[in-house]
């Protein structure tokens, strides 16, 4: 550890007191904090770990009300857990959730150490050290972005980090170190809460962070820590078919034994129907995922092309754009669905939907 990191650890009791008391006046409302428990921790951790906060909450209630325990979620079926998360994509987040109340209820309740519930399929060391500590009260360092990005600026780190991995091996041990083991549960959140809220990627508000008098970078050059060095993406091109006939859409739903969503549905690529990428290119969409940066054009085909024989062949599915939303469309299509075949729409939806 570093003259830095070591001068923060040296005021570190100050420092957690006003972070905590920060906590305790900022701390912004959500379900899973108002009557805490292990399963409704669990759940909101699994649910928030690609999704946004807002975005899960209606998830996470709707959630809870069905299945209000790790029991009754055991006993659930795999298609009713894919129904109820349709639409926060990273479906296999749902099917680890149920693997986990299963398991749990298998070895008669939830372990109550992070190294008890990295044993599960799903959950790692942030995951892990999240419900330990809030549940349980171990002591345990989370350490996600916003961690990172408190921590760096903390002690004005200005390493260019190779990947978000690379800056949590790295910042672990000084996180380890900073953690308030006697209110774990609170300071981790408190944490997340602050880089959340204050030290905010772009925009951090030094003047109303707790934390100014012991920051390395307070006012200075807050925005530009942490560094990364840019990553090389390769590039792929995805082109997809667009159908809308009568009011549904035709999906391809992926087998329930594949390597990637599987049992989930996407947009069918021009490939699977057996076509070209032909007919009017109805938009483009760029994003990545992993190092593959993908363009994917959605097209739509010609109308005798698209009633082949290929389009009524297993996985293949004509969904009604109007129970989309509770259908097990991943993410990012049914977004681009939605946004397209809405009425505000643009002109994809020339063919009435
Ligand atoms: S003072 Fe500014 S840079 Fe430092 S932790 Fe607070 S918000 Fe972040």
């Amino acid at each position: 550890m570093d003259e830095r990191a070591e001068s923060i650890l040296k005021n570190a009791p100050r420092a957690r007191r006003r972070l905590l008391a920060w906590f305790a006046r900022h701390r912004r409302s959500m379900p899973w904090r108002e009557r805490p428990s292990a399963y409704r921790t669990v759940v909101s951790e699994l649910m928030c770990q690609q999704t946004q906060i807002a975005t899960a909450i209606p998830y996470f209630e709707r959630w809870t009300r069905r299945w209000p325990d790790f029991g009754s979620l055991a006993a659930a079926e795999e298609s009713e857990v894919l129904e109820l998360w349709a639409g926060l994509g990273y479906y296999s987040r749902a099917r680890n959730l149920l693997a986990l109340a299963r398991g749990v209820v298998a070895r008669g309740g939830p372990p109550e150490t992070a190294a008890g519930w990295r044993t599960f399929r799903g959950v790692g060391p942030y995951t892990a050290a999240a419900i330990a500590s809030i549940a349980f009260g171990e002591p345990s360092a989370v350490v996600d972005g916003n961690v990172v990005r408190v921590l760096a600026r903390l002690t004005g780190d200005r390493t260019a980090f190779r990947d978000a991995a690379d800056a949590v091996r790295r910042l672990q041990p000084l996180a380890d170190a900073f953690l308030d083991a006697r209110r774990p549960g609170d300071f981790n959140q408190a944490m997340m809460e602050l880089g959340s809220l204050v030290c905010r990627k772009a925009s951090p508000d030094c003047a109303a962070c707790p934390l100014r008098k012991d920051c390395a970078s307070a006012g200075k050059e807050a925005a530009v820590i942490p560094r990364f060095t840019p990553r090389r993406r390769r590039e792929e091109t995805v082109d997809r078919a667009l159908v809308v006939r009568g009011g549904r859409v035709l999906l391809h739903r992926h087998p329930q034994d594949a390597r990637r969503l599987a049992g989930i549905a996407e947009i069918p690529t021009v490939a699977s129907l057996g076509l070209r990428p032909a007919g009017p290119l109805v938009v483009t969409h760029r994003r990545s995922i992993g190092d593959v940066a993908y363009v994917e054009r959605l097209h739509r085909p010609e109308k005798d092309a698209v009633l082949s024989r290929r389009a009524r062949g297993p996985g293949f599915s004509w969904v009604p754009v109007a129970s989309l939303r509770e259908s097990a469309v991943s993410g990012p299509h049914l977004r681009w669905l939605l946004r397209l075949l809405s009425p505000a729409g643009p002109k994809a939806r020339g063919r009435r939907p």
